[in-house]
């Protein structure tokens, strides 16, 4: 009697938690499990692989169902996963969208089924139909991108002048704005006083963005502008929005004779730690990066779906940045930290985010 009644409690318990009623009580109403649909733009990118993945961890967790895809930068195959999720019956929306500005339509019919829609990390712009937003200081990235150059190249000293080139990211992802203006903030200063001289006179954002935040674009717009106007003088500095942009910047460079024979590559910013950046700094290549805790930034959009699935505000730190064209939507927006060789041991291996050995 007393095994079968342990056997039994097992089963009660084991069918509880599948139904997820332990964990949190997340259960739509007649103990259905809630369902939570989360769009991801590309594998193509290592912090796209974490983000969905810490996010379905989380919310599994948590005691959801959870539907997770990502859509290879292709932004039909991205509406058409929504559709799907939205005709599933999903209780609940994550995006991460490719273009921020073409989910207008697919966020009506969310709207008409009543479910809630998370921007996650990436303003959807051109709806009403948006709750919340969860992202990192987007600005202060830029401001973190901008700044390292400056430091490094002692152009508050009186340094200078340095030749510089300007890469941003794509025009259709609004974070890419944020983060050209963060850096060109600190850049315009000496732009406008002759201590740097951008040689290509490429410096609009129309004119330096890179569409899909793609490296062999970068690295193919590097290789013009090296041989256009660096055939007589070297490159001190690349702003880069993001590590994969900056691993095409440095193919060009190092193509173009960089980092040989007394030829000193020059700073190259970054963005996402990714581990191909991390290894580059370690080698002496890339000279930074930002990072961007996505473990902090799943919890913090896991806390709004929750939220919205309770009926209760969810935790916000800004309602003034994030005009989407029609609303603002209400933001949480999280640190991100500046790292280059002297601290990536300390913030990357230290935090956990990873092991010494991956970084070999
Ligand atoms: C993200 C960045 C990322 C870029 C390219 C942006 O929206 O905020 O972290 O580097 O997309 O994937």
């Amino acid at each position: 009697m007393k095994g079968f009644v342990r056997f039994a409690s097992i089963l009660l318990v084991g069918s509880l938690l599948v139904s997820g009623v332990f964990a949190n009580g997340q259960q739509a109403e007649g103990g259905k499990q809630y369902y939570v649909g989360i769009a991801m733009p590309t594998q193509s990118s290592q912090r796209w692989i974490q983000d969905g993945g810490n996010m379905k961890k989380i919310l599994e967790g948590r005691g959801y169902k959870v539907d997770l895809q990502y859509a290879e930068d292709n932004i039909d195959a991205q509406i058409a996963q929504l559709e799907n999720m939205i005709t599933k019956g999903v209780n609940c929306l994550v995006i991460a969208s490719i273009d921020g500005e073409s989910l207008t339509n697919v966020l009506k019919k969310a709207a008409a089924a009543k479910i809630p829609v998370i921007a996650y990390d990436r303003l959807i712009r051109n709806s009403p139909h948006v709750d919340y937003y969860a992202t990192f200081d987007n600005y202060k990235v830029g401001v973190q991108q901008g700044g390292y150059i400056v430091e490094k190249l002692g152009l508050k000293q009186g340094k200078g002048p340095f030749n510089i080139e300007i890469f941003a990211g794509s025009p259709d992802d609004n974070n890419a704005y944020f983060f050209y203006n963060g850096a060109m903030d600190q850049l315009n200063p000496y732009i406008k006083s002759g201590k740097l001289v951008v040689r290509s006179g490429q410096i609009e954002f129309a004119k330096v963005a890179t569409l899909r935040w793609d490296g062999a674009t970068a690295q193919q717009r590097m290789d013009n502008i090296l041989t256009a106007y660096y055939t007589s003088a070297n490159v001190d500095a690349v702003l880069s929005p993001y590590d994969g942009i900056s691993i095409g910047i440095l193919s060009a460079l190092k193509s173009s004779g960089y980092g040989r024979s007394g030829k000193k590559l020059p700073i190259v910013t970054g963005q996402d730690a990714e581990l191909p950046s991390v290894k580059s700094i370690i080698l002496g290549e890339q000279t930074h990066t930002v990072f961007k805790d996505t473990r902090v930034l799943a919890e913090k959009a896991a806390n709004m779906v929750d939220a919205v699935l309770q009926g209760k505000p969810a935790e916000v730190n800004d309602t003034k940045t994030y005009d989407n064209g029609v609303k603002v939507v209400p933001s949480y927006l999280c640190e991100p930290v500046s790292v280059d060789i002297t601290n990536y041991k300390e913030v990357l291996i230290g935090s956990g985010y990873y092991t010494e050995a991956q970084l070999k």
